[in-house]
């Protein structure tokens, strides 16, 4: 083992949630996405997570991308392993960080010691090879206050490791740590960043699809498992709960006036989705909706559609700009597949009209000549669990 990867923790001084359940998540999520690449040793100690390769069969380059992804890491630095000897270390340093110790203009050693049988202290082993670097490098300055590259050297019970500065990792708090959602998920940009967002602060999800066949067609629907694949190496393996949604919108188009079709559907969304998050213990759900961005996301709309539920929706980007949301998209890789042109449920019938202002009385006048019990129960029980 030459190598392994140090992560940094983040918001560990959370209040209210505990640091141990903290990192025990956390260290289960990472094995979980450390499975297929390898037999890796997870520890944690002072606010680090270790991730140790066990054997040379690792594939450190795939658990390095992997952990990128995981919520809950704040840094990541990949360090080289030497042996326990301070011209081991300053040679490890010189080959592993050459291209840093060439860019940079100054630089400081910091140096952990967790072996105190090493025979230097922290500070004589970090005076050493500062010295012998600031003479190999001679562009290269030591300020202890403010430098652009601090070497980092540990000395641990088996071995010495040698890393750079930690790079940026996907910050957020562990999924899982937050309880469970169920995010509700088209085809579009906007939900699967919603769904993102709201994993990032730590909460597993399921998926529910409403799917209108033959209307939208077997490739609309594999699209939107494309997306939630997508999705999992943020938020580990998901469950889409797909809702055959044809008979409702059917009957809807029959017996509902037309400006109001869209928010009746949104509200049958609503109720089946808390269904099904009834069954799976979510305590929320999650939507894409962006205030003012169509029709059925002004105020008056999200109150009509959320008096059906009494869970929370929780809206991640409903204050959000396109563009900006947009970003994101790019960002955690579901743009592109976002974009793929087919039709969603939703388009399929909307109104031209559709009503902007509604009232609550007005959507129940509605509903009032339809079956809709019977009607989410059917759906309900017509569910096609995927999992991804
Ligand atoms: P998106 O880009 O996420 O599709 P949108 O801007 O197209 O959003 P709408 O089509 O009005 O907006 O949908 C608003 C939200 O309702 C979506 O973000 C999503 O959470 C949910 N939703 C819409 N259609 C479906 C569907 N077929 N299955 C599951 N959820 C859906
Ligand atoms: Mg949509």
């Amino acid at each position: 083992m030459n190598e392994m990867i140090l992560l940094k923790l983040g918001e560990m001084v959370l209040k209210g949630l505990n640091r141990r359940s903290f990192e025990d998540k956390l260290q289960a999520n990472i094995y979980r996405r450390l499975n297929n690449l390898g037999q890796f040793r997870v520890y944690t100690r002072q606010s680090t997570t270790y991730v140790e390769p066990m054997d040379g069969g690792c594939d450190m380059d795939g658990a390095w991308e992997a952990l990128t992804k995981v919520f809950g890491v704040v840094g990541l630095s990949r360090a080289r392993a030497c042996e326990k000897d301070k011209d081991a270390i300053l040679s490890a340093a010189r080959e592993y960080l050459d291209d840093k110790l060439s860019a940079a203009r100054t630089f400081k050693v910091e140096t952990k010691r967790a072996d105190k049988t090493f025979p230097m202290t922290s500070i004589q082993l970090s005076q050493y090879v500062g010295g012998e670097l600031d003479e190999l490098y001679p562009d290269l300055k030591v300020d202890v206050h403010h430098p652009e590259l601090t070497v980092h050297v540990e000395i641990r019970d088996y071995a010495a490791f040698v890393h750079a500065d930690p790079e940026p990792g996907a910050g957020g708090l562990p999924v899982g740590i937050n309880g469970r959602a169920v995010s509700l998920l088209s085809g579009g940009i906007d939900s699967p960043v919603a769904s993102w967002m709201i994993a990032k602060r730590g909460v597993a999800l399921e998926m529910v699809h409403f799917f209108s066949y033959p209307y939208t067609s077997n490739e609309a629907k594999e699209k939107v498992l494309d997306l939630a694949r997508l999705l999992t190496p943020w938020c580990g393996r998901l469950t889409v709960h797909v809702v055959p949604f044809t008979a409702i919108q059917e009957e809807l188009r029959r017996s509902v006036p037309q400006e109001l079709f869209t928010l009746v559907m949104r509200r049958f969304m609503m109720r089946i989705s808390a269904q099904v998050a009834r069954r799976c213990g979510a305590k929320a759900l999650v939507t894409g909706e962006c205030l003012g961005q169509v029709a059925s996301q002004t105020m008056e709309a999200m109150a009509v559609t959320g008096a059906v539920v009494d869970l929370p929706i929780l809206r991640p980007v409903v204050g959000m700009d396109k563009e900006d949301i947009v970003k994101l998209s790019r960002k955690i890789g579901t743009y592109d597949t976002s974009i793929l042109p087919y039709e969603d449920c939703c388009t399929v019938f909307t109104p031209r009209h559709p009503r902007l202002r509604p009232t609550l009385e007005e959507l129940e006048a509605a509903e009032q000549a339809l079956d809709i019990e019977g009607m989410v129960r059917a759906a309900v029980d017509g569910i096609e669990r995927v999992q991804v």
